[in-house]
Protein backbone atom coordinates (compact mmCIF):
# COMPACT_ATOMS: atom_id res chain seq x y z
CA UNK A 1 0.00 0.00 0.00
CA UNK A 2 1.16 3.70 -0.83
CA UNK A 3 2.58 5.53 2.02
CA UNK A 4 0.98 9.38 2.57
CA UNK A 5 4.40 10.66 1.49
CA UNK A 6 3.85 9.01 -1.88
CA UNK A 7 0.03 9.78 -2.14
CA UNK A 8 1.51 13.51 -1.73
CA UNK A 9 4.13 13.20 -4.19
CA UNK A 10 1.74 11.69 -6.63
CA UNK A 11 -0.76 14.88 -6.36
CA UNK A 12 1.94 16.89 -6.47
CA UNK A 13 3.38 15.20 -9.86
CA UNK A 14 -0.20 14.86 -11.48
CA UNK A 15 -0.65 18.67 -10.74
CA UNK A 16 2.07 19.53 -12.90
CA UNK A 17 0.70 18.09 -15.73
CA UNK A 18 -2.47 20.28 -15.00
CA UNK A 19 -0.14 23.46 -15.95
CA UNK A 20 -1.27 25.11 -19.58
CA UNK A 21 2.11 25.24 -21.92
CA UNK A 22 1.43 28.73 -22.93
CA UNK A 23 -0.03 30.20 -19.42
CA UNK A 24 1.72 28.20 -16.89
CA UNK A 25 -1.69 28.31 -15.28
CA UNK A 26 -3.63 25.24 -13.85
CA UNK A 27 -6.23 24.37 -16.18
CA UNK A 28 -9.72 23.98 -15.05
CA UNK A 29 -12.21 22.41 -17.52
CA UNK A 30 -13.21 22.64 -20.35
CA UNK A 31 -9.88 21.31 -20.94
CA UNK A 32 -8.81 21.56 -24.78
CA UNK A 33 -6.60 19.50 -27.16
CA UNK A 34 -4.95 19.66 -30.10
CA UNK A 35 -5.23 16.51 -32.79
CA UNK A 36 -2.35 14.93 -31.61
CA UNK A 37 -3.46 15.11 -27.94
CA UNK A 38 -0.96 18.20 -26.61
CA UNK A 39 -3.66 20.01 -23.88
CA UNK A 40 -4.39 23.68 -23.19
CA UNK A 41 -7.27 26.05 -21.23
CA UNK A 42 -9.65 26.87 -22.52
CA UNK A 43 -8.70 30.60 -22.73
CA UNK A 44 -4.94 29.94 -24.42
CA UNK A 45 -7.12 27.32 -26.85
CA UNK A 46 -8.98 30.36 -27.98
CA UNK A 47 -6.55 32.47 -28.89
CA UNK A 48 -3.91 30.08 -30.79
CA UNK A 49 -4.36 28.78 -34.38
CA UNK A 50 -2.59 25.80 -34.20
CA UNK A 51 -0.78 24.11 -31.44
CA UNK A 52 2.18 26.01 -30.12
CA UNK A 53 4.27 22.34 -29.48
CA UNK A 54 3.83 20.61 -32.39
CA UNK A 55 1.83 22.74 -35.21
CA UNK A 56 -1.01 20.36 -35.64
CA UNK A 57 -4.81 21.60 -35.92
CA UNK A 58 -6.89 22.00 -33.14
CA UNK A 59 -9.37 19.58 -32.26
CA UNK A 60 -13.26 19.57 -31.23
CA UNK A 61 -12.57 17.06 -28.42
CA UNK A 62 -12.18 18.03 -24.98
CA UNK A 63 -9.72 15.69 -22.36
CA UNK A 64 -12.66 14.07 -20.32
CA UNK A 65 -10.27 12.29 -18.00
CA UNK A 66 -7.93 14.93 -17.32
CA UNK A 67 -11.10 16.65 -16.45
CA UNK A 68 -11.83 13.86 -14.15
CA UNK A 69 -8.93 13.91 -12.30
CA UNK A 70 -9.17 18.01 -12.07
CA UNK A 71 -12.16 16.98 -9.91
CA UNK A 72 -10.20 14.88 -7.73
CA UNK A 73 -6.70 16.90 -7.17
CA UNK A 74 -6.08 19.50 -4.76
CA UNK A 75 -5.22 23.18 -6.34
CA UNK A 76 -4.22 26.22 -4.90
CA UNK A 77 -6.30 29.08 -5.51
CA UNK A 78 -5.28 30.97 -8.65
CA UNK A 79 -5.25 34.48 -6.59
CA UNK A 80 -2.66 33.03 -4.34
CA UNK A 81 0.04 35.32 -5.26
CA UNK A 82 -2.85 38.23 -4.36
CA UNK A 83 -3.10 36.83 -1.09
CA UNK A 84 -5.61 34.55 -1.01
CA UNK A 85 -4.91 30.96 1.05
CA UNK A 86 -7.44 28.76 0.42
CA UNK A 87 -7.10 25.58 -1.01
CA UNK A 88 -9.50 23.06 -2.16
CA UNK A 89 -10.13 19.75 -4.53
CA UNK A 90 -10.62 21.38 -8.35
CA UNK A 91 -14.75 21.14 -8.36
CA UNK A 92 -14.82 22.99 -5.59
CA UNK A 93 -11.60 25.39 -6.73
CA UNK A 94 -13.66 26.23 -9.35
CA UNK A 95 -16.97 28.31 -8.00
CA UNK A 96 -14.47 29.06 -5.61
CA UNK A 97 -12.20 31.19 -8.42
CA UNK A 98 -15.27 33.24 -9.62
CA UNK A 99 -16.24 34.47 -6.41
CA UNK A 100 -12.75 34.75 -4.46
CA UNK A 101 -12.60 37.99 -2.55
CA UNK A 102 -9.09 38.28 -4.17
CA UNK A 103 -10.19 38.55 -7.47
CA UNK A 104 -11.04 41.76 -9.25
CA UNK A 105 -14.79 42.55 -9.87
CA UNK A 106 -16.77 46.00 -11.15
CA UNK A 107 -18.84 47.48 -9.18
CA UNK A 108 -22.03 45.64 -8.67
CA UNK A 109 -24.03 49.40 -9.09
CA UNK A 110 -22.00 49.72 -12.42
CA UNK A 111 -25.04 50.55 -14.54
CA UNK A 112 -25.52 53.72 -12.65
CA UNK A 113 -22.34 54.96 -14.80
CA UNK A 114 -20.00 53.59 -12.21
CA UNK A 115 -16.52 52.79 -13.41
CA UNK A 116 -15.36 51.34 -9.98
CA UNK A 117 -12.83 47.86 -10.15
CA UNK A 118 -11.18 46.44 -7.66
CA UNK A 119 -10.56 43.90 -5.10
CA UNK A 120 -14.20 41.73 -4.72
CA UNK A 121 -13.32 41.91 -0.83
CA UNK A 122 -13.67 46.01 -1.41
CA UNK A 123 -16.76 45.61 -3.39
CA UNK A 124 -19.26 46.31 -0.99
CA UNK A 125 -16.99 48.74 0.87
CA UNK A 126 -16.90 50.86 -1.95
CA UNK A 127 -20.80 50.79 -2.90
CA UNK A 128 -20.93 51.93 0.96
CA UNK A 129 -18.94 55.18 0.12
CA UNK A 130 -20.06 55.96 -3.45
CA UNK A 131 -23.68 54.71 -3.58
CA UNK A 132 -24.89 55.22 0.43
CA UNK A 133 -28.24 55.77 -0.72
CA UNK A 134 -28.49 52.64 -2.69
CA UNK A 135 -26.78 50.25 -0.32
CA UNK A 136 -28.46 48.57 2.43
CA UNK A 137 -27.67 46.45 5.36
CA UNK A 138 -30.72 45.73 6.57
CA UNK A 139 -33.52 42.86 5.32
CA UNK A 140 -36.48 45.23 4.90
CA UNK A 141 -36.03 48.64 3.50
CA UNK A 142 -38.79 51.15 2.89
CA UNK A 143 -38.01 53.13 0.06
CA UNK A 144 -39.49 55.93 -2.22
CA UNK A 145 -39.59 56.96 -6.39
CA UNK A 146 -40.74 60.60 -6.49
CA UNK A 147 -42.68 61.58 -9.52
CA UNK A 148 -44.05 58.01 -10.33
CA UNK A 149 -46.93 59.74 -11.87
CA UNK A 150 -45.08 60.34 -14.51
CA UNK A 151 -44.30 57.64 -16.78
CA UNK A 152 -41.22 57.64 -18.68
CA UNK A 153 -38.16 54.31 -18.86
CA UNK A 154 -36.86 54.24 -15.25
CA UNK A 155 -34.04 51.68 -14.07
CA UNK A 156 -33.35 51.03 -10.48
CA UNK A 157 -30.22 48.94 -8.63
CA UNK A 158 -30.13 48.96 -5.52
CA UNK A 159 -27.64 46.69 -2.99
CA UNK A 160 -28.05 44.41 0.03
CA UNK A 161 -25.30 42.61 2.10
CA UNK A 162 -27.03 40.43 4.28
CA UNK A 163 -27.29 37.32 5.83
CA UNK A 164 -23.50 37.28 4.56
CA UNK A 165 -24.61 37.15 1.19
CA UNK A 166 -24.85 40.45 -2.07
CA UNK A 167 -28.06 40.90 -3.60
CA UNK A 168 -28.72 43.28 -5.99
CA UNK A 169 -32.41 44.49 -6.81
CA UNK A 170 -33.36 45.70 -9.96
CA UNK A 171 -36.33 46.99 -11.44
CA UNK A 172 -37.67 48.97 -14.61
CA UNK A 173 -40.50 50.85 -16.34
CA UNK A 174 -41.21 50.43 -19.97
CA UNK A 175 -43.00 53.90 -20.93
CA UNK A 176 -44.11 52.47 -24.35
CA UNK A 177 -46.04 49.24 -22.76
CA UNK A 178 -46.07 50.66 -18.81
CA UNK A 179 -44.55 47.00 -18.30
CA UNK A 180 -42.58 46.68 -14.84
CA UNK A 181 -40.66 44.31 -13.99
CA UNK A 182 -38.63 43.18 -10.64
CA UNK A 183 -36.13 41.02 -9.28
CA UNK A 184 -33.93 39.92 -6.34
CA UNK A 185 -30.61 38.04 -7.27
CA UNK A 186 -27.74 36.89 -5.31
CA UNK A 187 -24.65 37.68 -6.59
CA UNK A 188 -22.40 35.22 -5.17
CA UNK A 189 -23.93 32.55 -3.44
CA UNK A 190 -25.37 29.53 -5.91
CA UNK A 191 -28.47 27.60 -5.30
CA UNK A 192 -29.76 30.99 -3.69
CA UNK A 193 -33.55 30.45 -4.80
CA UNK A 194 -33.84 27.90 -2.06
CA UNK A 195 -32.30 29.77 0.40
CA UNK A 196 -34.00 33.56 -0.05
CA UNK A 197 -36.93 34.97 -1.43
CA UNK A 198 -38.08 38.40 -1.84
CA UNK A 199 -41.03 40.51 -1.47
CA UNK A 200 -42.19 43.74 -2.72
CA UNK A 201 -45.13 46.01 -1.12
CA UNK A 202 -46.27 48.69 -2.35
CA UNK A 203 -47.56 51.15 0.43
CA UNK A 204 -50.71 53.44 0.91
CA UNK A 205 -51.51 55.51 3.55
CA UNK A 206 -49.16 53.42 5.62
CA UNK A 207 -50.92 50.27 4.60
CA UNK A 208 -49.44 47.48 2.23
CA UNK A 209 -52.10 47.32 -0.69
CA UNK A 210 -49.80 44.93 -3.07
CA UNK A 211 -47.64 42.62 -1.95
CA UNK A 212 -45.53 40.54 -4.47
CA UNK A 213 -42.71 37.88 -3.86
CA UNK A 214 -40.32 35.69 -5.68
CA UNK A 215 -37.24 33.26 -5.09
CA UNK A 216 -33.96 35.27 -5.12
CA UNK A 217 -32.36 33.40 -8.09
CA UNK A 218 -28.34 33.00 -8.56
CA UNK A 219 -26.98 35.94 -10.98
CA UNK A 220 -23.79 34.23 -12.32
CA UNK A 221 -22.80 37.06 -14.88
CA UNK A 222 -23.69 39.90 -12.90
CA UNK A 223 -23.44 41.99 -16.60
CA UNK A 224 -27.08 40.76 -17.07
CA UNK A 225 -30.11 43.27 -15.59
CA UNK A 226 -32.49 40.65 -15.55
CA UNK A 227 -32.51 36.71 -16.27
CA UNK A 228 -34.70 35.31 -19.17
CA UNK A 229 -38.54 34.43 -17.35
CA UNK A 230 -36.72 35.03 -13.87
CA UNK A 231 -38.80 38.43 -12.32
CA UNK A 232 -41.97 39.36 -11.36
CA UNK A 233 -43.75 41.41 -13.77
CA UNK A 234 -46.54 44.10 -13.13
CA UNK A 235 -48.35 47.03 -14.90
CA UNK A 236 -47.50 50.51 -14.47
CA UNK A 237 -51.29 51.77 -14.27
CA UNK A 238 -52.16 48.79 -11.18
CA UNK A 239 -49.34 50.78 -8.99
CA UNK A 240 -50.36 54.43 -10.21
CA UNK A 241 -52.84 54.06 -8.53
CA UNK A 242 -51.61 54.45 -5.02
CA UNK A 243 -49.25 57.19 -5.62
CA UNK A 244 -49.19 59.66 -2.16
CA UNK A 245 -50.49 63.37 -2.54
CA UNK A 246 -46.77 64.16 -3.90
CA UNK A 247 -47.40 61.69 -6.83
CA UNK A 248 -44.57 59.45 -5.06
CA UNK A 249 -44.70 55.83 -4.44
CA UNK A 250 -43.80 54.46 -1.43
CA UNK A 251 -42.72 50.63 -0.97
CA UNK A 252 -40.72 48.51 1.17
CA UNK A 253 -38.26 45.54 -0.17
CA UNK A 254 -37.88 42.31 2.04
CA UNK A 255 -35.07 39.69 2.03
CA UNK A 256 -36.41 36.60 3.74
CA UNK A 257 -33.81 33.53 4.35
CA UNK A 258 -36.74 30.55 4.18
ZN1 LIG B 1 -3.47 28.82 -20.69
ZN1 LIG C 1 0.10 19.51 -30.33
ZN1 LIG D 1 -9.07 32.58 -3.66
ZN1 LIG E 1 -19.62 51.99 -7.96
Amino acid sequence: MADNNSVVNLEATLRTKFECPVCFKYMIPPIRLCLSGHIYCDYCFEKIRKCALCRANKSAYRCIVLEQIYAMLTFPCKYAEHGCNFVGKGDIMTTHQDYCEYSSAFCPLRFNRCQWKGMRSEMVTHCNDIHADNTFFVTEQKLKVTNFCNLMDRNYFIIFYVYDNLFRCVWDIKQDTGVMRFAVYSLCLQNSDKLFSYRISVLFEGADVISLEGPCFHMNDDNMRFLDKKYLSTNYNMIRDFCDTNGDINYTINIIKK
